[in-house]
């Protein structure tokens, strides 16, 4: 597919997750959907794990205080936003910024995995525990944070959450370190 066919393909996944009604209660407490945004041709796909009230109230994935520090991130490794694709696992914001359910998690599985599908990229790296387990189950993120693992010819690299490292120095100079390993990983594989 080429890029306008996958934006075309994405376009009605989104439509799909609307008309099949995933997750009502999360939906109507919800402003909107936050699909996804980004390079639909990406070769890398971040994702994390629910919206928060920033991205609940513009539509947008990661663009409140952890957007800000992934923001920092990629600009690090000279990475453009508009180059990659960012999404989350759940795509309405559970109330209070609580953690999405694992009910909730199930339930949106199935359009991630057309979502990774449709765009093919070459690496997936997944924002925290919750990212990891749907793609790395039964692994701590605290050992295996940084080690990317290839399965199905998509390399996963499993990274803490933003969030969860802002305010947190040694978890926060781990993802910086972790992040510094991308652009090595991307030529090898
Ligand atoms: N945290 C996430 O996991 N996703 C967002 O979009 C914002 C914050």
């Amino acid at each position: 597919m080429n890029k306008i066919e996958k934006q075309a393909s994405l376009d009605k996944l989104k439509k799909t997750i609307i008309d099949d009604k995933v997750c009502p209660e999360l939906a109507d407490s919800a402003t909107q959907l936050v699909f996804g945004e980004g390079d639909p041709s990406s070769e890398i796909v971040f994702i994390g794990e629910a919206p928060g009230k920033k991205e609940d109230e513009t539509g947008k994935p990661f663009i409140g205080a952890s957007g800000k520090f992934l923001n920092d991130l990629l600009e690090k490794i000279n990475l453009d936003r508009s180059s990659i694709y960012i999404t989350n696992i759940v795509k309405y914001r559970p109330q209070d910024n609580r953690d999405p359910t694992k009910l909730e998690k199930q339930a949106f599985l199935p359009y991630l995995m057309s979502q990774i599908e449709i765009i093919a990229p070459k690496l997936v790296i997944t924002l925290g525990r919750h990212s990891m387990d749907c793609f790395l189950p039964k692994r701590k993120i605290s050992e295996v944070h940084g080690q990317p693992e290839k399965i199905d010819g998509i390399t996963y690299l499993p990274l803490y959450h933003p969030a969860a490292a802002l305010y947190n120095g040694s978890m926060k100079q781990t993802l910086i370190d972790d992040f510094l390993k991308i652009p090595k990983l991307l030529q090898e594989i």
